[in-house]
């Protein structure tokens, strides 16, 4: 099984994209093909490193952006 995974990251919110290149969640258009680590939010209140990484919106969020 080939495993093609070329989603994206947003600079600006770390949001991960799944297709396109714009960022669902802040319209940013600066997206990196480098990326490291998932970071699934489902309650941003509570999570702790939501809070470091100033997540706000619950969603898929890569932890590093290159
Ligand atoms: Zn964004």
């Amino acid at each position: 099984m080939v495993r093609r995974q070329i989603r994206k990251a947003c600079r600006k919110c770390k949001s991960i994209i799944d297709k396109g290149g714009v960022c669902p969640t802040c319209g940013s258009t600066d997206l990196s093909i480098k990326w490291d680590g998932i970071l699934m939010v489902i309650d941003p209140e509570k999570a702790l490193p939501a809070k470091e990484l100033e997540i706000t919106e619950k969603g898929s969020y890569a932890v590093r952006v290159l």
